[in-house]
């Protein structure tokens, strides 16, 4: 099957720690970036979910102990790579590196291959094979687990530790417990080594590692094997249990039930794309790795901006999850759809919270969330140890149009799925509590006879503390209207209808959505033309260049005083139309869609995306297919330059939402029906979709 592919990289080419995030492996539940475990390097193992109290960015995942290291030393001498290569097999999910590791007493061939295990969710496996170029004398492997892991902050000069060693214990190997900083976790880590001459080796500790070690003699043409795990688990008994099976297994056992796991997954899916080999392959690696980070075995699915590959963002949830990434799942995996609303369900009572402590009504997600549902966006960054310098973050206290992204997600959950449970359990409450806080948020406009929303961030971030942003008052007025709809049909049925009353939701309420919804300023010109907020028309125009992306091709003088330009940071009135194409004529989507390309600078990963879908979606096959294909290679060759700090998932799952939503205009209903509206150059593509528990073909 041609999806099933081998993504080869060197350091010649790439950076290390771009190579790294593309070649992170991850079960949903532990991750570890792809750099080689003979070389030092800061990042341990990333676990779903468990984050801890940090300075300015409230709560972030946290950095755990490196423990799949294995160090060589070759006459008392570290050996240290003259090259590195990088095979990710996406096929089988697992990567193998390839070196020659030198010291002053010579080299060794160094291969080895890596899993983070399909089944056994806590187990990192390595196995390697040394063999002596013309390496002589004492050869000695250390596979410690390294205790002194942080997390990145800013300054950048600052770091902070996020965990403590609660337990250190070198019985049968060595097994450590761990909690966070904030004491909200704690995760047993067991790590195994079968090193030459049988398991065990000798233990040894360090102020700063804990681990085994061997030594033998080799020569030229020596070869020796060495196996190592490492387990992390927040349940103390089921990590030794995980461990005991991995070391009676064994590696090829372990690896041959990972990768038949990973041969079913792309079986399921029935991918196979041809005709464009660099999109092809970027689309095949972003899809790899939306499916690496859910966890078949979570309750709730927390989905990062950068996935579980990096620090940027802290690990937090944006509205990537809920518009970008989640109509990927929702065709792909639907169950995993469910898991990440399943997040907002979980949060939801934070929600409220959030919304009580900023005077409002109702729900009130926060722009950036962590494992506990609360606005964890940083408010100032520090930009010099002294703290002399700080730069103002204002999005986490204007930046509200993530409260209608997720009732857009649970409508659009629903509408695929009929997933009454979900409905009546959470999804209804959502709407119900997201709705009121948009009833507290508007105010009525005595003058003009209007309810307006001041005072906001919409998509484009450039723009701070605007009135009547497009995008916001649009997502807004959608959210109150799927409320009155959701509502109204819950009158009718006896077991919703308990849930409305439960919430108190009485006839006059839904009236008060309609009234508010209907009477929502949304700022457009006769003639279809959308104002992005307030004022926007009346900005200093300034025309890009068609194609250029990214800031660095705006004028010096532009950047530094954008926000009084007509120049925008990504899709916003674009996006919010795509959403909500069904509710525009085509000639409003087509003049707004001409009118803000020439001012966007594409700056956020997800713009691009949203432009595509709404070019294909408007059958512009050659310039949709153009941004499509840029927006694929985000990752793969690192587009925006910060590939190094994670993987771009809305921008990869906004990819598929493009060829999904705006390419195919894929429609629910008595079965699942497309048209394709464009082409995509000379790309064909099939894949399986599952709806409502059966699956679909589909062609392009
Ligand atoms: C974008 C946001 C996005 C965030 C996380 C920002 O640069 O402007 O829209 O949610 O990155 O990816």
């Amino acid at each position: 099957m041609p999806c099933v592919r081998k993504f080869t990289f060197t350091e010649d080419r790439m950076s290390r720690e771009v190579i790294a995030t593309l070649t992170t492996l991850s079960n949903g539940f532990v991750s570890i970036r792809g750099d080689p475990e003979f070389a030092e390097s800061k990042h341990g193992a990333l676990v779903s979910g468990v984050y801890s109290s940090t300075p300015v960015f409230y709560r972030e995942l946290v950095n755990l102990p490196r423990a799949h290291a294995l160090y060589l030393e070759l006459e008392g001498a570290p050996m240290v790579p003259e090259g590195v290569k990088y095979t990710l097999d996406i096929g089988g999910g697992f990567l193998e590196i390839n070196a020659t590791l030198s010291s002053p007493a010579g080299r060794v061939h160094y291969s080895s291959r890596r899993f983070v295990h399909r089944v056994l969710k806590g187990l990192v496996g390595i196995r390697a094979s040394i063999r002596s170029l013309d390496a002589s004398g004492r050869l000695c492997v250390k596979a410690p687990v390294e205790l002194d892991t942080t997390n990145p902050s800013v300054p950048p000069e600052v770091s902070v530790k996020l965990y403590r060693v609660v337990s250190a214990e070198c019985r049968d190997f060595p097994t450590l417990d761990v909690e966070t900083a904030d004491g909200r976790y704690r995760l047993r880590i067991v790590s195994l080594a079968k090193l030459p001459g049988g398991i065990g080796g000798g233990f040894y500790a360090t102020s700063k590692h804990v681990g085994q070690a061997a030594c033998v003699d080799v020569s030229p043409g020596t070869s020796l094997l060495v196996e190592r795990y490492a387990v992390f688990s927040l349940e103390p008994e089921d990590a030794l249990r995980q461990a005991r099976e991995a070391a009676s297994k064994g590696f090829e056992p372990l690896l041959e039930e990972h990768r038949e796991l990973w041969e079913r997954e792309w079986r399921e899916l029935g991918l196979s794309v041809e005709g464009d080999e660099d999109f092809a392959n970027a689309l095949l690696l972003n899809t790899f790795h939306l499916l690496q980070v859910y966890n078949d075995e979570s309750e709730v699915f927390i989905l990062p901006a950068r996935g579980l590959h990096g620090y940027q963002y802290r690990g937090h949830v944006f509205w990537d999850a809920d518009i970008y990434a989640l109509p990927f799942y929702l065709l792909f995996k639907p169950e995993a759809a469910r898991k990440m609303l399943e997040y907002r369900c979980k949060n939801l009572d934070a929600a409220v919270e959030n919304a009580r402590r900023n005077g409002y009504e109702g729900a009130q997600y926060p722009w950036e969330s962590a494992d506990d549902g609360f606005e964890a966006t940083p408010r100032e960054i520090p930009l010099d140890l002294a703290g002399q310098r700080k730069l103002r973050i204002l999005t986490g206290e204007l930046e509200h149009h993530i409260t209608a992204d997720v009732a857009y997600a649970v409508d659009l959950y629903y509408r695929f799925t009929q997933d009454r449970e979900f409905l009546e359990r959470c999804g209804l409450r959502i709407l119900v509590l997201t709705a009121r806080f948009w009833v507290s948020r508007a105010q009525w406009d005595p003058a003009r006879g209007r309810y307006v929303i001041r005072n906001v961030i919409g998509p484009d971030e450039y723009h701070v503390g605007v009135d009547n942003n497009f995008y916001t008052n649009v997502m807004a007025k959608h959210n109150l209207e799927l409320a009155a709809q959701y509502a109204r049909e819950a009158l009718a049925d006896a077991a919703l209808k308990e849930r409305l009353s439960e919430l108190h939701v009485t006839q006059e309420e839904i009236s008060r959505w309609v009234e508010v919804s209907s009477k929502l300023e949304i700022p457009c010109k006769s003639d279809g033309l959308c104002e992005q907020f307030e004022g926007f028309f009346k900005l200093k125009d300034f025309a890009i260049e068609p194609g250029a992306l990214g800031e660095k091709n705006l004028p010096q003088e532009v950047l530094a005083s954008v926000q009084e330009y007509q120049v925008i940071k990504q899709a916003d009135v674009v996006a919010a139309m795509f959403l909500l194409r069904d509710k525009f004529p085509r000639e409003v989507l087509v003049k707004n869609y001409d009118y803000y390309i020439r001012r966007t600078t594409h700056a956020s990963s997800l713009s691009l995306p949203m432009y595509a879908a709404l070019a294909l979606y408007l059958g512009r096959s050659e310039e949709g297919y153009s941004m499509l294909k840029q927006a694929a290679l985000a990752d793969i060759a690192d587009v925006y330059g910060n590939t190094c700090d994670g993987f771009h998932v809305g921008s990869a799952g906004g990819v598929w939402t493009a060829i999904l939503f705006g390419l195919l205009r894929i429609q629910p209903g008595e079965s699942l029906s497309y048209e394709r509206s464009a082409s995509l150059g000379k790309v064909s593509m099939s894949f399986d979709v599952t709806y409502r528990g059966a699956k679909v073909r589909v062609s392009i």
